[in-house]
């Protein structure tokens, strides 16, 4: 088996999720179906990106109303792309990208100027001491959601969640992406992390000091489902492992015979 060169966040978790599933992912490079219920979330990602690219520091900064356009334009966009029926909450994710980028909201990314990063991608060699007390090496990548700049040279991190609102302290994907944009960036290092959950009633952003053992915790997550695939790329060993949460969330439960499928209200896209 050829498994990838190098783990992201999104790969440990459907390794550990159903090895199947991972298999048909990053081996086979199966045709993917997102399920309708995730599509909604897919494209409020896109738009909620278009937005704050809109906002990276340039010569001559946009008007709230010339971001809400372009934000308004990509999700216009994403609706068709993903092939969200017009029926399902476009009305609702009108007014969500509305409240993102409403003019106080806006005004203050421009005159700070703290928004420095959109959907970057990141790739950095790792180390870490996995729950077998060894040190392990591997190729380790993530695309960020959102890089702040904070006062004192310090960045906060984010990461757009678009289901049910919850505490980010200990959250694995944010302690890794603290780890590989520190790798990529010392001299600006993360002071702080975030969970924003744009779906609710008001802006939800749930903000935490990042404490140092957070990444290292997270880096060990990752470089464990890497010993285990490459374990299993030896050994060919990657059944389903079948659940209603796992399969009505998989891009493959259309083509696999373990899937266990309900239909899902709109959810979150990671
Ligand atoms: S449908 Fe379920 S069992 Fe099949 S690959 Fe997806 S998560 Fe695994």
């Amino acid at each position: 088996m050829e498994i990838p060169e190098r783990i992201s966040y999104s790969q440990a978790r459907s390794w550990n999720t159903c090895r199947y599933q991972w298999r048909l992912m990053y081996v086979d490079h199966a045709d993917a179906v997102t399920p309708p219920g995730l599509r909604y979330g897919a494209a409020l990602h896109e738009a909620l990106a278009a937005g704050f690219r809109s906002l990276l520091p340039a010569d001559v900064m946009p008007g709230p109303s010339t971001v809400r356009d372009v934000a308004l334009d990509a999700l216009s966009d994403a609706w068709d792309k993903h092939d969200v029926p017009w029926s399902e909450g476009y009305d609702e994710a009108v007014e969500i990208i509305e409240r993102q980028f409403r003019d106080s909201i806006v005004r203050g990314h421009v005159v700070r100027r703290d928004v420095i990063a959109v959907e970057e991608f990141l790739k950095s060699a790792v180390a870490g001491v996995t729950h077998d007390g060894v040190i392990r090496h591997a190729t380790v990548s993530a695309v960020l959601d959102l890089v702040l700049k904070l006062p004192g040279d310090l960045v906060e991190i984010r990461d757009h969640k678009l289901g049910a609102p919850r505490a980010s302290g200990g959250d694995p994907q944010l302690g890794l992406y603290a780890a590989l944009w520190d790798a990529a960036h010392p001299e600006l290092p993360v002071g702080m992390v975030s969970l924003s959950f744009p779906t609710g009633g008001e802006l939800d952003v749930r903000r935490i000091d990042v404490e140092p053992i957070w990444p290292a915790r997270s880096v060990s997550y990752v470089l464990r489902a890497r010993d285990e695939i490459e374990d299993a790329a030896v050994h060919g060993d990657t059944p389903p492992n079948p659940s209603v949460h796992a399969c009505s969330r998989c891009d493959f439960a259309h083509r696999c015979p373990a899937a266990v499928v309900v239909a899902l209200p709109r959810a979150r896209v990671d």
